[in-house]
């Protein structure tokens, strides 16, 4: 892109000024942006606390009462908090599992509550039961090892 052309004022003084002024303008720009991004950092931090608390809340309903499941975080929610793991039990045969959220193909905007009725337990399955899962909480690790397929 051609630079910006400012028309060159007759006089010396104005020349002057307007040398000024344009630096002044860049050094804003300058100043504006980095104050923005700064801002910006703050506010995702922010938001990823918030995002924290919403799970935290969620996982302290679901101990003490477990439920109601709805409403919960977002998958991205739960991700962004430091919760991709959702550890959930058949209500079938009770295996327990974990569920990592990262890796799952709905959507992100997806509330975990939506998901209870859509993982199937593989052992069921296998038995030709589609039994729905329990939630019990968001978690930062996976708590059991990984069940065979
Ligand atoms: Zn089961």
């Amino acid at each position: 892109m051609a630079p910006k052309y400012h028309p060159t004022p007759l006089s010396g003084g104005d020349r002057k000024a307007l040398a000024k002024e344009l630096g002044k303008a860049r050094a804003m720009a300058n100043m504006l942006a980095a104050q923005s991004s700064e801002m910006r950092a703050k506010g995702e931090a922010m938001i990823q606390q918030a995002d924290r608390l919403l799970c935290e809340s969620w996982n302290e309903r679901m101990w003490s009462d477990g439920e109601p499941i709805d409403p919960s975080p977002t998958i991205d929610q739960a991700v962004n908090g430091g919760f991709p793991w959702l550890e959930i039990r058949c209500a079938r045969c009770k295996t327990p599992s974990d569920v990592d959220l990262a890796a799952m193909k709905h959507p992100p905007t997806t509330f975990v509550h939506d998901l209870a009725s859509r993982l199937r337990c593989r052992k069921c399955a296998k038995a030709g039961r589609r039994p729905s899962a329990t939630l019990l909480q968001l978690t930062g690790q996976p708590r059991h090892p990984r069940t065979e397929a």
